[in-house]
């Protein structure tokens, strides 16, 4: 079996996971395209990840050349069609099944026939994108947790076709990231959101129900489960935007009640107040995305 060398990667969605993927890859060598809605946008994603490299400088913890030949190797497009050239596409757009099954469709389209199409979907099944993709045997769902750069887990998940070749790629492309990597089925939320979103739902309820603060909801989990973080200030991380799709996923496909999504996240989303990125979601954040 060959297991291709990616050199020059896609990344389509310049939020915090694709800035993430983006930063992570242009620091193991590779090429990066990083590829958004609109050019402002893209150009965006590849100045805040000069920011978030430019922290590291100031800490110590990376020389100033390094980081100028990271940027240099990441670049910024708002046209599927320049994406013609990559050897593997990893999507980080919104979690949205019509938009991932539509930008599949397109990428399938665009990229040259032998690149590798890769997912960060936190829940939607990858048979489906890669049906979509027109060349089901080389999609695959390579689940990154947030932040990238710190977190040391990718899921990895095998569509129904996916061939034995684009599962060998993609792990040799996890390992070249410094990630470890564990196998789920596509089965909806895989192995991690399976776990994680019932707990912050439920934490949501708990808040909804007046268990206690959300400060309270988070220092018990904490303290008392030995958590790095509460679940309200991870769900306000991660995105309450995300976090809804992700648990109205789990409870359309799978079709059990206990997914249900608790009305005060509805609520939180349709305010807008959709966490971290938002600078409001359970607490409140300055520019600098800090606690206030
Ligand atoms: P985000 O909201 O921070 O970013 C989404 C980005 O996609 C934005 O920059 C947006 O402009 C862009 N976008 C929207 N439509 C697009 C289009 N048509 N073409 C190109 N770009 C488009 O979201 P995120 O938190 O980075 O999540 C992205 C994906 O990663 C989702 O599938 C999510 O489930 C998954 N994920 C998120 C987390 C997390 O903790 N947030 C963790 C693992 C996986």
């Amino acid at each position: 079996m060959t297991v291709a060398t990616i050199e020059k990667l896609g990344v389509v969605g310049g939020g915090q996971m694709g800035q993430g993927i983006a930063q992570v890859a242009a620091q193991a060598g590779l090429d990066v395209l990083l590829v958004d809605m609109t050019r402002a946008l893209a150009d965006s994603a590849v100045a805040k990840i000069g920011k978030t490299l430019g922290r590291l400088v100031e800490k110590g913890k990376l020389d100033a050349a390094t980081r100028d030949a990271v940027v240099a190797r990441i670049h910024a497009g708002d046209d599927h069609a320049a994406l013609g050239d990559r050897d593997m596409i990893i999507e980080a757009a919104p979690e949205n099944e019509a938009l991932k099954l539509q930008m599949f469709a397109s990428l399938g389209q665009h990229a040259r026939p032998d690149a590798i199409l890769a997912s960060n979907t936190s829940s939607i099944s990858i048979t489906k994108l890669a049906a979509a993709s027109g060349r089901p045997e080389r999609v695959i769902g390579m689940h990154f947790m947030n932040p990238v750069p710190l977190m040391k887990l990718v899921e990895i998940v095998r569509g129904l076709p996916t061939s034995d070749a684009t599962l060998a790629t993609t792990l040799e492309l996890a390992k070249r990231f410094g990630k470890t990597t564990i196998a789920a089925r596509d089965i909806p939320g895989f192995i991690v959101n399976r776990m994680l979103i019932p707990l912050l739902n439920e934490a949501c309820y708990g808040l909804y129900e007046g268990l206690g603060t959300a400060a309270d909801i988070d220092t018990g989990v904490r303290l008392g489960l030995n958590h790095p973080m509460g679940p309200l200030e991870l769900a306000d991380l991660i995105g309450l935007d995300t976090c809804l799709a992700i648990a109205n996923v789990l409870h359309s496909e799978l079709g059990d009640d206990k997914y249900r999504p608790c009305p005060l996240l509805r609520q939180y989303v349709a305010a807008g107040w959709v966490g971290k990125k938002a600078g409001r979601g359970f607490y409140t954040y300055d520019g600098q995305g800090q606690r206030t």
